[in-house]
């Protein structure tokens, strides 16, 4: 473990631990000029919350509130003391901005090392970092922390396949940080070049920064040969870093030291006990430039009780279902792109890119998915394709309750995408 003591820390300790760094958290928050109007409004004093629980007298905070205090109303430091800022991807509208002090930088470092040991990375691995750098975080914070720990960096950042399978081949890479769909397509593309994924060096692939089902882990791994870890973080709370799965990729590990967490109903904003499904809540317990309380992460997800076999006592979250505002509602029915993308994976006819195209037509909700073939799978008869056609249909009736018109094509007809991929597209809202 990168920090055995911390990991393991037991229950009781761990939860004084936050308290003492709420309060911190709190005195720094007041410092904003967001949180002060906020905690003024609703007539909260920090200095009276002495229990953790009582959190939960503290309001919400949402990414609009981020949006509007933009560019620096939840600053809680001088403008001198800031050296680094990120952004979000904007996947759901504008992006928001985070700042970071040197300690912030140097936390976060260590955090993402203490993640990446949890996987058995060690000094020696030569770690290949394919995410976007820049202003998205998950190039830069993954980068440090694999630095911390000790690893060749290769900084190769998103897109460039040809170069990517080169750099893997001429310096043994053996751990790669990409996106599930880019993750498919580069395998496809070495494949495509007569280089079979699973005969190169790499051996861990850690796997986020959009949803994915475990189908689809399951598929990269076969691809590859290789163990995929699930990565989960987001810009509002550093970045990756947050929660990641350990040997046992049985749920990822939240750093409880450092993020404080609920769970809530998304629609009454009722707190939920841990094995219940609903959004999660995160409180930063850690951070120095953007204190941030009660942030409505939108990411719906459930605590796994049960302690892990790896002996970290910092609970684990389950995968990722999806976010509350990618729920689709389809003639009434609510469908998350990811419960499509799991019958879809499953089935081994089908390739890796797949898009889901919602239309209105004479007032009815239209759902067309357009699936791409495996390759090899490509020189088929008619009725062969006919009868996937029917049994992708059957299958996605049986889980959510919606017919869908599916066209099959062929392998490489849909765009592949190096970051964060846009699986939904609907024309309803035009
Ligand atoms: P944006 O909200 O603009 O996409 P970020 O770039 O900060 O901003 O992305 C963070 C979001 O990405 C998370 O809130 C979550 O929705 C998604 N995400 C990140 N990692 C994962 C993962 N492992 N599984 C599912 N979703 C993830
Ligand atoms: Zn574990």
């Amino acid at each position: 473990m990168w920090n055995s003591k911390l990991e393991t820390l037991d229950r009781t300790s761990l939860e004084e631990l936050q308290m003492r760094k709420l309060a911190r958290a709190l005195e720094s928050a007041a410092r904003t000029s967001y949180y002060s109007r906020v905690f003024a409004d609703c007539g909260i004093e920090v200095a009276k919350i002495r229990s953790i629980r009582d959190i939960k007298e503290l309001p919400f905070t949402t990414k609009n509130d981020l949006r509007l205090s933009y560019p620096d109303g939840m600053l809680a430091v001088p403008r001198g003391d800031v050296v680094r800022m990120h952004a979000s991807s904007g996947t759901t509208g504008k992006s928001t901005v985070i700042f970071y002090t040197m300690k912030d930088v140097g936390d976060w470092a260590d955090l993402v090392a203490r993640c990446m040991a949890a996987t058995g990375a060690t000094r020696e691995d030569v770690f290949q970092n394919m995410m976007g750098y820049g202003l998205f975080t998950g190039g830069l914070g993954l980068h440090y922390g694999a630095e911390r720990l000790g690893c060749l960096v290769i900084p190769s950042a998103a897109g460039n396949t040809l170069r990517q399978i080169q750099l893997i081949r001429d310096f043994g890479t053996t751990i790669i940080h990409i996106t599930p769909s880019y993750a498919l397509h580069l395998g496809d593309e070495a494949a495509a070049q007569g280089i079979d994924p699973k005969r190169l060096a790499v051996k861990k692939a850690y796997l986020g920064a959009e949803p994915y089902s475990e189908a689809t882990r399951d598929k990269i791994e076969a691809q590859w040969g290789l163990d995929a870890y699930n990565s989960y973080g987001l810009s509002e709370m550093n970045g990756p870093g947050v929660a990641f799965e350990c040997v046992e990729k049985k749920g990822m590990h939240i750093w409880e030291d450092y993020y404080y967490i609920e769970v809530i109903d998304p629609d009454s904003g009722r707190l939920l006990s841990d094995g219940e499904q609903g959004e999660l809540v995160i409180t930063h317990l850690n951070r120095e430039a953007m204190p941030m309380i009660r942030y409505r992460t939108r990411d719906l997800t459930a605590v796994i009780p049960e302690p892990c076999p790896c002996g970290r006592s910092h609970r684990r979250i389950e995968r990722i279902k999806g976010r509350t505002d990618d729920m689709l509602f389809i003639g009434g029915v609510n469908v998350f792109p990811s419960q499509i993308e799991t019958v879809l994976m499953n089935v081994p006819e089908v390739g890796n890119n797949y898009q889901i195209v919602l239309d209105r037509q004479e007032n009815l909700d239209r759902m067309h998915i357009r699936v791409e073939l495996y390759s090899k799978m490509f020189h088929r008869d008619l009725r062969e394709l006919e009868r996937l056609r029917s049994q992708l249909v059957k299958e996605l009736q049986a889980l959510i309750a919606v017919t869908p018109r599916i066209e099959i094509l062929e392998p490489g007809s849909l765009p592949p995408s190096t970051g964060k991929a846009v699986r939904v597209i609907d024309n309803r809202k035009i």
